[in-house]
């Protein structure tokens, strides 16, 4: 696998610079480079803090022990604890003149994944060991997915296949198609490929790294289910309520809703009854009141509508509610679930520009998929996110996530 690997040295302040050590880890970092390795020396363990601080690129980093220095074991846990914090398995090397795991505390020991005694064999050696160390840490980093695409295309499999520009070659009978690949870069080219490629398993039935990586967000985001969306939520919406709302069905909609779900709606045939939000001085669109919410509300609301004559049933069968909207407004969700079970099956929530609600205690019980387990007759509930907006994804890449239906229901 190829890969970008930076490796971190951290040497001592009180290592001169003609001494057998600092030559040694000179050597070293010599070796490593030739492997194509980029590797760096900080001085001291306060520099070796800052690069660590500035990013956490590292694939490998090694400590010079010191035994001269009183304080190695106090400076060393502190940057090791620092490291840790955004690197939970990178690989930490102790490199040393002599054996001195007598002196080193517990602490860093059970961190520490190779000693490394710096005379006891040649550089190159030693950045054999160092690769092998950091190849095993790649192999376990990528996601499924991920890794997957990227072996496929750094294998140069090649599949009489679609996309019909075959890994971009089409592109090279045209000046215009040259620039586009400089421009995008060969790998991109390379690494669209078709949705039949069997070793990517099966987006359509959910299968294989698709699958397996649908499951970690499922884990990671609180789901029962999630699965994946390339026409951003606009596009998850439209699934979403297609896939539960039946034609003549009567549907709660939050009149604030994006078009998105006008859209689904007359895919879906559904009759939409709307919940009105407030709306404060500022012009700023607030949440619906929980007092709109309610079963009599919400009754009221179908009697009046002139949508209601002709509906399959009196009964609505699914709901939609903006969390949160555009202004930041977002529902405490086990009083909107707890109200909306009392009306419908089925609670869809818009959490377009929500997907980081998850990762900030700030956000507990205010999103979906965080809904308190206790809620008697709990609907099925869908969260659709656009992965896109408020996380790091590429343009479009949506989310839908959804809890299963409380068992008494
Ligand atoms: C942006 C937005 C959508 C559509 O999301 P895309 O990922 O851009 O398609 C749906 N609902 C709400 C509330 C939005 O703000």
């Amino acid at each position: 696998m190829k890969f970008n690997h930076h490796v971190l040295f951290v040497s001592s302040a009180g290592l001169k610079e003609d001494s057998p050590a600092k030559q040694a880890l000179g050597s070293l970092k010599h070796a490593i480079t030739e492997r194509g390795f980029i590797a760096q020396i900080a001085d001291n363990i306060d520099h070796g803090i800052k690069y660590i601080k500035e990013s956490p690129k590292y694939s490998a980093v090694g400590i010079f022990w010191d035994k001269n220095n009183p304080k190695m074991n106090i400076e060393s846990e502190a940057f090791i604890s620092l490291f840790r914090k955004r690197n939970p398995t990178t690989p930490i090397i102790l490199l040393s003149e002599e054996n001195i795991t007598d002196n080193v505390s517990i602490n860093i020991l059970k961190e520490v994944s190779e000693y490394i005694y710096l005379y006891s064999e040649t550089a190159t050696f030693t950045a054999n060991r160092i690769y092998t160390l950091i190849h095993r840490y790649a192999e376990s980093l990528l996601p499924p997915y991920f890794k997957t695409l990227k072996d496929f295309t750094e294998d140069g499999d090649y599949y009489w296949d679609c996309p019909g520009h075959m890994g971009g070659m089409a592109y090279l009978k045209h000046p215009i198609g040259i620039e586009f690949i400089n421009f995008f870069g060969e790998n991109m080219m390379r690494a669209d490929i078709g949705v039949a490629t069997a070793e990517m398993g099966d987006y359509l039935i959910h299968a294989g790294p698709s699958k397996t990586s649908e499951e970690i967000a499922a884990e990671l985001f609180g789901a029962d289910w999630t699965f994946y969306g390339v026409s951003g939520s606009s596009g998850s919406n439209r699934i979403v309520a297609q896939g539960a709302i039946g034609a003549d069905e009567i549907v709660v909609v939050d009149r604030n809703c994006h078009k998105s779900l006008n859209h689904g709606l007359t895919l879906s045939q559904g009759r939409p009854v709307y919940l009105k939000p407030t709306r404060n001085g500022y012009g700023l669109i607030g949440p619906i009141p929980t007092k709109r919410l309610t079963q009599a509300s919400i009754s009221k609301l179908i009697k009046e509508s002139p949508l209601a004559e002709g509906a399959i049933s009196p009964e609505p069968t699914y709901a939609v509610v903006t969390n949160c909207t555009y202004d930041g407004f977002c529902y405490n969700v086990n009083d909107v679930v707890k109200n909306l079970a009392t009306s419908v099956p089925r609670i869809h929530f818009d959490e377009a520009w929500y997907a980081y609600a998850r990762f900030h205690p700030l956000y507990k019980n205010r999103f979906a998929m965080d809904v308190s387990e206790d809620i008697p007759n709990c609907p099925t509930l869908f969260a659709v996110q656009s992965t896109h907006k408020m996380l790091p994804s590429l343009s479009m890449a949506s989310m839908i996530h959804v809890k299963k239906a409380n068992e008494r229901r």
